[in-house]
Parts: C-alpha cells; sequence; structure tokens
C-alpha cells in the first residue's frame, strides 16, 4: 500500500487528511470512492468525519457507479497551468449530480466533447484520464451525443 507520504507527493497541491485518504488511494486505483454513512445509508462529498445525518462516525469509502447529470457547468478562459489543458479553447468544469443521491455532486471535467455539447442536464459517466502521471476522475457525455 502506498504511504501517506508517498499519497501526498503524487497529490500536490491537494491537502489530504484522515477524512480524504482513502478517496485518493482510491484514484489511484480509478476507483471513485465516496464515504457513506454505515447506519444511515447516506452518502457525502467531500468527506467529513461524521455522517452529517446522524451524526455516525462509521462512513465507508465506498465505489460509486459514475453515472450522473450535468448539474453546473462553467468554462474557464484562464486558470492555473495543468498539463494537457490549453485554454484557448475554455476548459470545461462541470458539477455533476450523482445517481446515488440527490444532492450527492462531484467536481471535475468533461472530456471528448466540443464545449458547445455540456450542458446542465446532459447526462454523463466516469471516466479516467492520466494527467502529470496520476489518474483523474473525468466524465464523457452520456447518450452518444457530440461524439
Ligand atoms: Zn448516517
Amino acid at each position: 500500500m502506498v504511504t501517506d507520504e508517498a499519497l501526498s507527493a503524487v497529490f500536490k497541491g491537494h491537502s489530504i487528511d484522515r477524512d480524504n485518504v482513502a478517496h485518493f488511494r482510491g484514484r489511484l486505483e480509478r476507483r471513485l470512492l465516496i464515504n457513506r454513512c454505515i447506519d444511515c445509508g447516506v452518502w457525502r462529498h467531500p468527506p467529513r468525519p461524521i455522517c452529517s445525518s446522524c451524526w455516525s462516525s462509521r462512513l465507508e469509502p465506498t465505489p460509486v457507479a459514475g453515472t450522473g447529470t450535468i448539474h453546473l457547468a462553467i468554462f474557464l478562459h484562464q486558470g492555473p497551468p495543468a498539463e494537457g489543458v490549453d485554454y484557448a479553447t475554455p476548459y470545461p468544469v462541470v458539477t455533476v449530480e450523482l445517481d446515488e443521491q440527490p444532492g450527492l455532486r462531484f467536481t471535475s471535467s468533461v472530456v471528448g466533447a466540443p464545449n458547445e455539447t455540456i450542458a446542465i442536464g446532459r447526462r454523463v459517466r466516469l471516466d479516467w484520464i492520466e494527467r502529470a502521471g496520476t489518474p483523474l476522475p473525468v466524465f464523457r457525455l452520456a447518450e452518444g451525443a457530440g461524439q
């Protein structure tokens, strides 16, 4: 297993703590893990030390199906330098409401689709790309539209 120190080195720029360490370990294996409460079943992201619904501390990092609906979409015309990101074409950032639970949202980008096809309400599915040598969870448009 990767040490905490190695994990922090891999995910430079992220603050890794005891609540989200399992999430980032999962990313290395291309598994999107979201904390789920063992006692009441509620999902929560970003991770917190206790369940926001029943106050249980028994939370389990659990894989999600990776399907959802775009809840929010913005296009960055500038931003921090990142491998594979060229802001000449505005970089899409989407918040996706995951199918597991209303209000359970995960923010990333959409790949493989022209910006004009990326819109609120579009269905997406999770995929993984490599960025700076690290697996990055991203979304692709579902239903075959936009190629
Ligand atoms: Zn709970």
